[in-house]
């Protein structure tokens, strides 16, 4: 995490907007998720939250500084005590899954609520990777309709919010970051609408980049593996032009998400 926050793969396009930054940051990542998969959860996030904040800029000139810092500063306090903060998100419900519209987890307005209002927000999340965050992304319907919440772990006054952890899950893939099932039970967050969609690129970049590491485990595997049969080593048989062995196939396959990510 010190290296990934301290090279700025969760804001370094944040911090110094220019051509080309998305594209070189997204390029670092790539390379660094290939030494450790699960911490790249809460770095992307991270990296995908910010132009929601952005949305509401009283939200963002409070957050925006925080994550963007390049000091990893873990534990949960209020952010006035943080050197850096990082973000995750709370959208999938289990009714819902991929159809976030079907999401019942309820925003109640606290005073007149909209834009940059504050909200109670009641329900539960099925899936909420890296929940030691400190501030949540949440989907939420409102009573206009579906909306992002901006829902912090503690409060300004050193309080916690009401985000509760049922149980982490006993997930297939990384177990470096938990991911937990989550209850809501009246928590205070602010509405910054619906530009929750950004969250999928980032996400498809840290795929591409575990997808990756995995390749290079097997091949690493694989390269310590005589194969009696043939007198060969499988890995001699692997190379980058289209093959039709699975290996191969699977060593495409990341290159051909990146390249359609643009
Ligand atoms: C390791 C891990 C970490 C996660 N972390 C988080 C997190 O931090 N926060 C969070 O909010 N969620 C998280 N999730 C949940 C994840 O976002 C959901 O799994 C995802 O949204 C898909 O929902 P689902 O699993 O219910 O699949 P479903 O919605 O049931 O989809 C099943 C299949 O149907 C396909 N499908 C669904 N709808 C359509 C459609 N309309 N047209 C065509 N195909 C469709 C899907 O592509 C998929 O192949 C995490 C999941 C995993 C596995």
């Amino acid at each position: 995490m010190e290296v990934a926050i301290g090279h700025g793969l969760h804001a370094l396009p944040w911090r110094e907007p220019r051509p080309g930054a998305h594209a070189a940051r997204a390029a670092a990542f790539y390379v660094w998720s290939q030494v450790e998969g699960g911490h790249g959860c809460p770095v992307s996030m991270t990296y995908a939250a910010l132009p929601a904040l952005r949305n509401q800029p009283e939200l963002a000139a409070r957050w925006e500084p925080l994550m963007t810092s390049l000091e990893y500063d873990p534990g949960l306090r209020p952010p006035s005590d943080k050197r850096g903060v990082l973000f995750g998100m709370a959208m999938t419900e289990s009714q819902g899954g991929s159809d976030v519209r079907a999401n019942t987890t309820r925003a109640d307005a606290v005073d007149a609520g909209g834009p940059g209002g504050e909200y109670f927000l009641t329900g539960h999340k099925w899936f909420c990777s890296a929940p030691m965050c400190d501030a949540f992304l949440v989907l939420a319907q409102a009573p206009g309709g579906l909306s992002c919440f901006m829902l912090p772990r503690t409060l300004d006054d050193g309080e916690r919010n009401r985000f509760h952890i049922q149980r982490l899950k006993d997930k297939l893939g990384n177990r470096s970051n938990a991911s937990a099932e989550i209850l809501l039970d009246g928590d205070v967050g602010e509405d910054v609408d619906h530009q929750w969609l950004l969250a999928q690129q980032p996400a498809k970049r840290a795929a591409v980049g575990c997808m990756m590491r995995r390749l290079r485990h097997r091949l690493a595997h694989e390269r310590r593996r005589a194969d009696d049969a043939i007198e060969a080593r499988v890995v001699d048989h692997v190379d980058d032009r289209p093959h039709p062995s699975p290996l191969l196939a699977d060593h495409q396959r990341p290159r051909a998400v990146e390249q359609d990510l643009g």
